[in-house]
């Protein structure tokens, strides 16, 4: 069985080791194999297999004694190194955080290890999140695994790029504007953002603290309801997180939709595309791949309507001025003394402080820095910062009204497929890529990239589906019909089936 056994998903893992075919054992033995065969993909900053392994024999052992924790107990995952962790260094792909160790695990990652969990590491990703292309780590660049010389996508590249090459089954995300569903839609993997508060954020290295979202990337929407509902809840510790009760995600795709049949799963849903998702500036072939995904939804009994969400340009002054602005914030605490690097040399305090945060932080997180520190310098503020929190709210205004005249909103997850590495050097440019996951992200609205096929030189293609607060389940369901359908999900570049 072990060749095979990198091609299994959670919801297949979970089935062979509660039948006892396979040990956590056995797969973690091979997939830490596989991870030391695929190094040049750049997907994990580090691993630790005595410690998995350790992890996994705890596992067989509940087991044997009829004690499993439940579907995920002894499924091997990885961690964006985005969530701090007292097993592994955390240290969000910066030289800032170079070998720092937390003395806490964070809630999502205390959550995937009380379910059983065996974690084979931690995956790289761009520096403290800012990015979406996986070039802005510190450490070395994510690679695709449909063409390793292009981009996974970001900032959960390494995330990514481990759950399509077949390196784990599962990994954790973060999407602050989009690092979920951008690199689960640029490699071919579903991924889910759910709504702001769902996850705690507690342990989670802050970028912009009213966007940060927990999220999973694996290759199927059933994968990711398993994984989501072991991650979801409310914790004290974030005071942001959510008094809502998690339903159960996993048991919701099975749940027929009134009024459905076997071949109309989706009877009774609308679907809303908002004109602004497929205009001039979306490629070709990724128009094709997600109006092909569409007629498969309509197929399956939902209705396409048309909407409009007006304010989809302005979506991205509006993030790269609060995101950055957040993002000043939250990073001033890495001074050299409470926390990060501290420079070899300095002649007074100031001295130190600058450079140390010369040396620490790369280009991308200092120009957001700079950015931030403007739009809330006195003077700048009304101009800029105000401005853009009352356009958020506008924003967020706008997706319900378009949800009074459907159930679902869908549309492209990225304008283009996974360009190659290097080839934007334009800061400007790659910001204009989020276009169409920013608007969710200011909303704080559920939004999930499923796998719809191939575009331009027959990489993937992520369908977007964005849904009402706390509908994560209904999101679920519409990926899970559509999966039951189609095989999309299941293609792998071919290399990484052998
Ligand atoms: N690409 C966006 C940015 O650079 C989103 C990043 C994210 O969601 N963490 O800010």
């Amino acid at each position: 069985m072990s060749e095979a056994l990198h091609c299994l998903g959670v919801a297949e893992l979970a089935v062979a080791l509660a039948a006892k075919t396979v040990s956590s054992e056995e797969v973690t033995r091979h997939l830490l194999a596989r991870l030391a065969a695929h190094e040049h993909l750049g997907a994990f900053l580090c691993s630790d297999a005595e410690l998995a392994l350790a992890q996994a024999r705890a596992s067989d052992a509940r087991r044997a004694n009829d004690g499993a924790r439940g579907a995920l107990d002894g499924v091997p995952i990885a961690h964006k190194d985005i969530y701090v962790t007292t097993d592994f260094p955390s240290t969000a792909a910066s030289k800032m955080l170079a070998g720092y160790r937390s003395p806490f695990d964070a809630t999502v990652v205390a959550k995937l290890k009380n379910a059983g969990t065996v974690t084979l590491g931690k995956l790289n990703c761009d520096e403290f999140a800012m990015g979406g292309s996986n070039e802005n780590s510190s450490v070395k660049p994510a690679r695709n695994p449909w063409d390793p010389t292009r981009i996974p996508g970001g900032s959960s590249g390494g995330s990514a790029a481990a759950v399509a090459a077949r390196l784990v089954p599962a990994a954790t995300g973060t999407d602050t504007g989009g690092s979920v569903r951008q690199p689960a839609s640029l490699t071919g993997v579903t991924g889910i953002k759910p709504t702001y508060g769902r996850c705690s954020r507690y342990g989670m290295i802050a970028f912009a603290s009213s966007l940060d979202q927990a999220g999973p990337l694996a290759r199927s929407a059933e994968d990711c309801a398993l994984l989501l509902g072991a991650m979801s809840g409310y914790d004290e510790r974030d005071s942001t997180s959510a008094q809502q009760p998690v339903p159960d995600f996993a048991a919701a795709l099975r749940m027929p939709r009134e009024g459905a049949t076997g071949a109309k799963p989706l009877r009774g849903l609308r679907i809303g595309l908002p004109r602004e998702f497929f205009g001039a500036g979306v490629a070709a072939g990724v128009t094709k791949a997600v109006r092909a995904a569409l007629v498969q939804a309509e197929r399956l009994g939902a209705t396409l309507v048309d909407v409009s969400l007006p304010r989809t340009e302005l979506s991205i002054p509006v993030y790269y001025i609060i995101a950055p602005a957040e993002a000043s914030s939250n990073l001033s605490r890495f001074d050299g003394v409470r926390y990060g690097h501290r420079a070899a040399e300095y002649t007074d305090l100031l001295d130190m402080y600058r450079k140390s945060r010369s040396e620490g932080f790369g280009a991308e997180v200092k120009r957001r820095i700079m950015i931030g520190t403007y739009v809330l310098s006195h003077g700048y503020y009304d101009a800029y910062y105000l401005q853009a929190q009352k356009l958020r709210r506008m924003i967020a205004d706008d997706f319900q009204a378009a949800f009074a005249h459907c159930d679902l909103i869908a549309g492209p997850v990225a304008p283009t497929v996974a360009r190659t590495i290097g080839s934007q050097t334009d800061p400007l440019a790659e910001y204009l890529a989020d276009i169409f996951t920013l608007p969710a992200s200011l909303a704080g609205l559920p939004g999930m990239s499923v796998p719809a096929g191939f575009g331009e030189h027959g990489l993937p293609v992520g369908l977007q589906l964005i849904g009402n607060y706390w509908q994560e389940a209904a999101l679920l369901h519409a990926a899970h019909a559509l999966q039951q359908a189609t095989d999309w999900h299941r293609c792998a570049p071919p290399e990484c089936l052998a």
